[in-house]
């Protein structure tokens, strides 16, 4: 087991925060813990064009939301100092001399920017550079191509290859778990580091994270914020979990996870080599099954943003909803339209107007049997006992009768008075939700449309 291990998540905060750079700070986050080791938050925001502290706020909102928790954090923006002093230490030791900006660096240059008169650039050796990454194995890589490359524009404007190496030189990273779009920038960091005197860290590459058609998930393409698995009513533990097992998995094959599993069951060398599709329908198997495990005290806090006005969830209404809420959704999002217009449970606010001809039971449409049926059912509900008034209770209650009466003929009826709806829970469950007393005016409102 390496010991000391320092990694960190240094993101560029020039987008919102997406699930590709979350799971890269998942991956680097979890290394550190199961290593006993330091995990950073380093926000690289030197390109100040791009930049934004929006942004910034998102990425810590985001890593609070999913409950990733760092050691430390920083700021590059804040130590321009401590890359000075490191552009004047290579500049002296002849590593890196002033030279003349030729149109090649545009690149380098924020757009807008004209070309200036002078830039830093680093002397580059011209040898190979030969590393093992943790994932992909041995890279070699002939830096020739690359020719003297830019470090910074100014004393006081390092560029991004200078400012990561000082950085994570200077917080003792060991292991730089990074998306794999990084590695043409490892040869030039590995060189930066021998310059410094230190020694590179050891790299672990990790695959893109693809949307649907294959395309790199990017903030710039079309990736969908973080925060908004928030909004739609994604719990946090699910999106770690489902994240987590996106290019990785356990050599069990164990899907459901918490986040301490992970941390015991996770290994570098069992990431893929290749893309992974981030797919929203297997988030949503995620989370169902997590919101299936949630106790009733933390689904009832959960949904609370979810559930319409009028439903307070602190209420024994809801609560007498909320396993049969539970079982209807895939994320809490969907609440919502179980209780609007033609959802299943909308029949519990309000009894919406229906076709009279819709208490006929389709097989055997008979009116008056239909109108006896109702009535007995009614008795039957009537003598019932408020704790009788269980679902259970209700269809010992029921039952019996229906058995002889014919299931259809009985419970076809009674659900239709009790929601007027051609879709719901069953009676028993709907009476139950409702009450003793509504039950009642339902199936009186029924019987006078009938009679
Ligand atoms: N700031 C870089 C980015 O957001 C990451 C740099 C690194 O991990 O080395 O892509």
């Amino acid at each position: 087991m390496p010991t000391n291990v320092v990694t960190r998540f240094a993101p560029s905060p020039t987008g919102y925060f997406h699930a590709g750079s979350y799971r890269t700070a998942l991956f680097s986050c979890i290394y550190a813990r199961q290593n006993g080791g330091k995990f950073i938050l380093r926000i690289e925001d030197t390109d100040k064009e791009r930049s934004k502290k929006e942004y910034e706020d998102n990425i810590v909102d985001s890593l609070q939301w999913i409950g990733l928790k760092y050691d430390e954090f920083y700021r590059q923006s804040d130590r321009t100092e401590l890359y000075r002093e490191s552009i004047r230490r290579l500049m002296d030791s002849g590593h890196a001399y002033l030279s003349k900006e030729t149109p090649t660096d545009a690149g380098d240059r924020p757009a807008g920017r004209q070309n200036r008169e002078e830039v830093i650039r680093f002397r580059n050796p011209n040898k190979k550079v030969v590393f093992d990454d943790m994932i992909r194995g041995r890279i070699e890589f002939d830096t020739t191509e690359l020719g003297d490359f830019v470090i910074a524009k100014s004393m006081d404007e390092p560029v991004f290859h200078l400012v990561v190496v000082v950085d994570d030189a200077d917080m003792g990273i060991t292991h730089i778990i990074r998306g794999e779009d990084h590695i043409s920038n490892t040869p030039r960091q590995i060189l930066i580091f021998e310059a410094l005197g230190v020694m590179p860290p050891k790299y672990a590459h990790i695959p893109l994270l693809l949307s649907g058609d294959r395309s790199k998930l990017s903030k710039r393409h079309g990736a969908v914020p973080i925060t908004e698995y928030r909004s739609r009513g994604y719990l946090p533990e699910a999106v770690v979990n489902y994240l987590a097992l996106l290019g990785w998995h356990p050599s069990d094959d164990k899907e459901i996870m918490s986040f301490d599993e992970i941390v015991g069951a996770f290994s570098l060398d069992r990431v893929q080599k290749s893309g992974a599709i981030f797919d929203e329908e297997k988030l949503k198997w995620f989370n169902k099954q997590y919101l299936n495990r949630m106790s009733d005290e933390r689904f009832t806090e959960a949904a609370m943003p979810f559930v319409p006005d009028w439903l307070t969830t602190g209420s024994m209404l809801f609560a007498r909803l909320s396993p049969i809420i539970k079982e209807k959704i895939s994320c809490l999002s969907d609440i919502a339209g179980l209780f609007a217009g033609g959802g299943e449970l909308a029949f519990v606010h309000a009894i919406g107007p229906y076709d009279p001809s819709m208490l006929l039971w389709k097989k055997e449409p008979d009116r008056s049997a239909s109108l006896r049926h109702l009535n007995a059912v009614r008795d039957l509900i009537s003598g019932l006992s408020e704790e009788g008034l269980t679902a259970d209770g209700l269809k010992s209650a029921i039952w019996p009768y229906a058995e002889a009466n014919g299931r259809g003929n009985v419970l076809w009826p009674l659900r239709v008075a009790l929601t007027g709806q051609e879709r719901s829970p069953d009676p028993f469950v709907c009476a139950y939700i409702i009450g003793k007393e509504e039950s009642l005016k339902r199936i009186d409102d029924a019987i006078s449309v009938l009679g």
